[in-house]
């Protein structure tokens, strides 16, 4: 496939910017001998429009080597930038907070990588240069094949390790996947289950130092009923990421539909309290939109029941943080409740 640039004449009805994009475009594709399909478009776009993105420069890095790009190279970069770089910061943000820091390392390490086939090659050619240099002075020729050469291993040693790289991004993906499947942990949040959780509860000291927060999305089914299922799910992993980053490095499981539950090792009833209270106010200060629309959805809060495990009755713990709850729904809502009011009576 050989693509021509045009003169752009407006006459296919796109303003004249939207035109040049897509005849680079498709000059990339051509040169490349990729054909037009969606991906392919997706990774011309990106090393046009985000040329400092980490697939332009793998795209880059491969081709500094003299290659073409493969359309297994172009798929695997497509689909490394929409895991790691691609989508909205909220997106990304909701990704699953585990195996997180590895992917990012990981992510460093690829555009490390990058960066060391550009400066290889900017190696070779004050090399080259230095052997052009000798061979005016009557060097033998020898050295420019060896500098050559050695430039090729390098590029090529290169290239092997990104590939590796994007590899093992893909597989640390799957893994990740894979651990969203595991029993003891929530696919939609990522976070652990009940059955996970349970295993934290079993292992609580008697006299330990433990509090226990539960915390249920207010009027969540209005949001459901309103914007359909799909923006409810959102809404689920928008809270549970609030709670966990606000309660880090707390546990924090989702206890069944729109509720979790926090478990604070070594925190006293009321700084157990105000971290679930920064985490209620965390999420009222964000501003959810329907994708799709663009409409607004009313703020997000939660109620919750914080009290202390006494001696370790996690069950007991359960019971007493649920009431509290409870309370706190007949109150109004969008609060934290920690002494139930009867007991402030007494
Ligand atoms: P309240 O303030 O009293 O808690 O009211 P609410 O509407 O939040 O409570 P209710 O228990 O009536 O509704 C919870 C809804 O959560 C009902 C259920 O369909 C929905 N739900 C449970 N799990 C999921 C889920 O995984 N995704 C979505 N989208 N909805 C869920
Ligand atoms: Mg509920
Ligand atoms: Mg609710």
């Amino acid at each position: 496939m050989i693509f021509r640039r045009r003169h752009k004449n407006g006459a296919d009805g796109l303003p004249d910017a939207a035109m040049e994009d897509l005849y680079d475009v498709m000059a990339f594709l051509s040169e490349q001998d990729l054909p037009a399909t969606p991906i392919n478009f997706e990774l011309a776009f990106l090393r046009k429009n985000d040329p400092r993105s980490l697939a332009a420069r793998a795209i880059d890095a491969i081709l500094i080597g003299g290659d073409r790009i493969t359309q297994a190279q172009a798929n695997q970069i497509v689909s490394a930038y929409r895991q790691l770089g691609g989508g909205t910061d909220r997106e990304k943000s909701e990704k699953e907070a585990a195996g997180h820091t590895r992917l990012r390392h990981q992510t460093l390490h690829l555009a490390d990588l990058t960066g060391e086939a550009m400066s290889a090659t900017g190696q070779f050619g004050r090399d080259l240069s230095e052997h052009l240099d000798e061979m005016d002075g009557g060097q033998s020729a020898q050295a420019v094949a060896d500098s050559i050469s050695a430039m090729i291993d390098l590029t090529g040693d290169t290239e092997r390790r990104l590939s590796a790289a994007i590899e093992q991004i893909e597989s640390l993906n799957t893994e990740l996947a894979a651990a969203k499947n595991d029993a003891a942990r929530d696919a939609l949040t990522g976070l652990v289950n009940r059955r996970g959780l349970q295993v934290h509860l079993d292992a609580l000291e008697p006299h330990g130092c433990t509090a226990l927060a539960i915390c249920d999305i207010d009027r969540f089914k209005n949001i459901n009923d309103r914007h359909g299922h799909q923006v409810g799910d959102r809404v689920i992993q928008a809270v549970a990421e609030s709670i966990a980053t606000s309660c880090e490095p707390h546990i924090v499981a989702r206890w069944g539909g729109e509720e979790f539950v926090v478990l604070m090792d070594g925190v006293a009833l009321e700084d157990a309290a105000s971290l679930i209270e920064a985490a209620n106010r965390n999420l009222q200060g964000r501003s959810f939109r329907v994708r799709d629309t663009g409409e607004a959805l009313s703020p997000v809060t939660f109620s919750a029941g914080v009290v202390m495990i006494d001696d370790g009755k996690a069950e007991d713990a359960i019971t007493a943080a649920d009431a509290l709850l409870y309370q706190a729904k007949v109150e109004g809502r969008d609060r934290v409740l920690t002494v139930h009011p009867a007991a402030l009576a007494a």
